[in-house]
């Protein structure tokens, strides 16, 4: 704890807790300006970390910054990450329980940077055994190629995730890691064949084009020298970014893949997808006097087939019609030009996509399999997931987002105000209610059997006939029009409400309001893939490919889930692992959007405060006791001040504090004894005691 008045006004509190007007959003965030001023990034709300993007390398993760935060309390030094790491660390080893560490954040407030400086304090500071080094590489290593395939150059980010990622990582009795496990969350597959202006595709496009080696690149099909003619690349019109460099990334991708254990024909084969979607891209579609829909392209499809070992004129003509049955008959009916072109690019998304999870599953493979003999203890869960995100055009994506951060939120009220609770309750203290903002209400509104918003979708992308992404909107106005945080452009007493445009819904989410868009939402939903095309993938001759397309999706006659079904469902898997978990909080903050260090801006953090819910915590911590400690703890710390206690207290451990406390002078309503923590209610209490440490 920095001490005197002087530093804490320069540098402000390292942890909320301790500021004197903690309903105050204005003092929150002149405490993380000050802080941030002097590059101190990380600040607590109890045992939340709060961490604000330098846009800057600082000198604070070396492994002697490490080693200084192995096994120390929060408080004792200056709030880093590695502390969280570390705490979460101490509890699977000493408690066995499994942890999971929350990071959240809007897109560039550093979660994924989070994530890896956690990995990283894990691989580096947990100890080894004979067989375990490689399965450290192993976990370090899945980042770098999940994220050439998953991440993307944004406007908001260079370095993107498109994807959201929870990573177990698993530790065995002694712990040392042994192995890990990741499940992946909706990849936004659409960047595949469209990017906004200012963006780019998924970073592996540029990488191979870049660096892939002459040979590699001809045999793929490839021409680097002109990356411009490949159409799924240019749409954001941005082949080149600054801050990242393709050439090494490829190097450092090429070697996780070695070490992940892919051997040189399986990278073969998963670059021959990479480059056949860039083909696919090419493929160009024209109609002839008739109005019939043809290719006008040659060479782009006979890549394509020879890369993904299909037959070119099968998949030509699967490009251009579709197969229907009608009373009982199969027959092929033309596509027009326009259903051409969306049947091209649906079968890139579902190619690029289904390589992803194959790729996803192929890393879990390899974090499995090495030590499966050694035995599982505990797991510390990491998620890095999407944050709320609110755009000039919202649609499906930011819908399924947002929806995300519902639960997420919803988690985090029942764990936040659980714990507290429990903790209460298991010290035999008595617990006094706090008010807060419960969003179940909100995701009740997006997910609720029958009623909600997604399955209103799901009954319109079923309904044959005229369903169309204007019924969807006007079913919603019908069964949620009223409630009170759905809002569409019809006004109760028939007027027109000007803020929310007539293809549009708002939610009211407990972040903000945000318009969605409802163009796209049906087609985005189906995600459908025309049967003939399916056809034709099922008999590639691509080992990746043969695994991604099974036949047994085309007898199988369910209807496969939507996509907005499919989220909530692993949705809903993922709430439950995280509630059979010890959660920690970091709380990501971008202090700019221009990507500069130094820069504060107070509009923006002030929002992100707000949607981050942060104050809303720190008041439940502060309605509480702001500060507990374990007897034993708070008697080692503060021993120094009491004749009685000083060098050793030899009684039971509640009476030495109690004795402590008493020479201290501390009130009756200032404290409270529990059965192994001390509580305070009051930061000024620990910290005048802080203060008198120090003298
Ligand atoms: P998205 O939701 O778009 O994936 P994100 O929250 O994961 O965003 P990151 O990719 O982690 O954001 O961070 C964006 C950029 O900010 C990084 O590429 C890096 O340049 C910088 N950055 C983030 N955290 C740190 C840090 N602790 N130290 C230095 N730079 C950082
Ligand atoms: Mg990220």
């Amino acid at each position: 704890m920095e001490s005197g008045l002087s530093a804490r006004d320069r540098v402000g509190v390292q942890d909320f807790l301790l500021l004197d007007n903690y309903t105050s959003e204005a003092a929150f965030i002149e405490n993380l300006r000050r802080r941030y001023k002097e590059n101190l990034i990380y600040t607590y709300i109890g045992s939340v970390l709060v961490s604000v993007n330098p846009y800057r390398e600082l000198e604070i993760y070396s492994k002697q910054h490490m080693e200084r935060y192995r096994g120390v309390n929060f408080y004792e030094i200056s709030p880093h990450i590695y502390a969280l790491a570390d705490n979460s660390y101490r509890a699977v080893r000493t408690e066995r329980k499994d942890q999971c560490i929350l990071i959240s954040g809007e897109s560039g407030a550093g979660k994924t940077e989070a994530s890896k400086k956690v990995l990283q304090y894990y691989t580096t500071m947990c100890p080894t055994r004979n067989n375990t080094q490689s399965i450290r590489e192993r976990l370090l290593q899945s980042t770098p190629v999940l994220e050439a395939f998953g991440n993307a150059k944004t406007l908001r980010n260079d370095n993107s995730s498109r994807f959201g990622k929870y990573m177990d990582v698993q530790f065995d009795y002694k712990g040392a890691p042994i192995g890990g496990h990741i499940l992946n969350y909706l990849l936004e597959k659409s960047r595949v064949v469209h990017q906004n202006h200012g963006e780019r595709n998924f970073h592996i496009f540029y990488q191979l084009l870049e660096s892939g080696d002459g040979a590699l690149l001809k045999r793929l099909g490839l021409d680097r020298t002109n990356p411009q003619q490949y159409h799924y690349l240019v749409k954001g019109n941005c082949p080149r970014v600054s801050s990242i460099s393709d050439k090494n990334s490829w190097k450092v991708v090429s070697k996780a893949f070695t070490v992940i254990g892919f051997n040189e024909e399986e990278v073969e084969e998963l670059l021959k997808v990479v480059a056949s979607v860039l083909h696919l891209g090419n493929t160009q579609f024209g109609e002839d006097e008739y109005g019939e829909t043809h290719l006008t392209t040659e060479m782009p499809i006979k890549y394509v087939s020879e890369l993904l070992g299909v037959e070119g004129s099968y998949l030509s003509e699967a490009l251009t019609h579709k197969k229907i049955v009608a009373k009982g008959e199969e027959m092929i009916g033309p596509l027009s030009l326009e259903q051409a072109v969306s049947a091209r690019d649906a079968l890139a998304k579902a190619i690029y996509g289904r390589t992803f999870t194959w790729l996803v599953q192929k890393i879990n493979q390899s974090l499995d399999e090495v030590y499966y003999t050694s035995k599982c203890s505990s797991v510390i869960g990491l998620l890095d997931i999407y944050g709320f995100e609110v755009f000039q055009n919202n649609s499906f994506e930011q819908f399924c987002i947002n929806y995300c951060n519902e639960k997420l939120q919803q988690l985090f009220i029942e764990l936040t105000l659980k714990s507290e609770q429990e903790e209460y309750e298991a010290e035999g203290i008595g617990w006094e209610t706090v008010e807060y903002f419960n969003n179940k209400i909100i995701c009740d509104l997006v997910e609720e059997k029958f009623k909600g918003i997604i399955a209103i979708l799901d009954e319109e992308c079923l309904r044959p006939g005229d369903a169309c992404d204007l019924t969807f909107l006007e079913k919603l106005e019908d069964r949620l029009g009223g409630h009170a945080h759905f809002v569409t452009h019809k006004l109760a007493n028939g007027k027109i409400r000007k803020a929310v445009g007539r293809e549009e819904f708002r939610l009211l989410h407990y972040a903000g309001e945000v318009n969605y868009n409802i163009n796209g939402f049906l087609d985005k939903n189906n995600d459908l893939l025309y049967r003939n095309l399916k056809e034709v993938m099922c008999q590639s001759s691509n080992q990746i490919m043969k695994e991604c397309f099974q036949t047994d999706e085309l007898t199988d006659q369910r209807r496969p889930e939507t996509a907005a079904t499919q989220f909530k469902l692993s949705l809903a898997k993922l709430m439950d692992i995280l509630m059979s978990k010890q959660p920690s909080y970091i709380r990501c903050i971008k202090p700019n959007d221009a990507k500069q260090p130094g820069r504060f801006e107070e509009v923006l953090v002030r929002h992100q405060v707000k949607y981050l819910g942060l104050m809303e915590n720190l008041r439940v911590r502060r309605a509480g006791f702001a500060y507990r400690r374990s007897f034993e703890a708070f008697l080692q710390r503060y021993k120094p001040l009491c004749p009685d206690t000083w060098p050793n207290w030899q009684g039971k451990l509640s009476d030495g504090v109690s004795t402590l406390v008493k020479h201290l002078d501390y009130k009756a309503e200032e404290y409270k004894l529990g059965r192994s923590k001390i509580f305070i209610r009051f930061p000024k209490t620990l910290f005048l005691t802080e203060d008198a440490l120090e003298l």
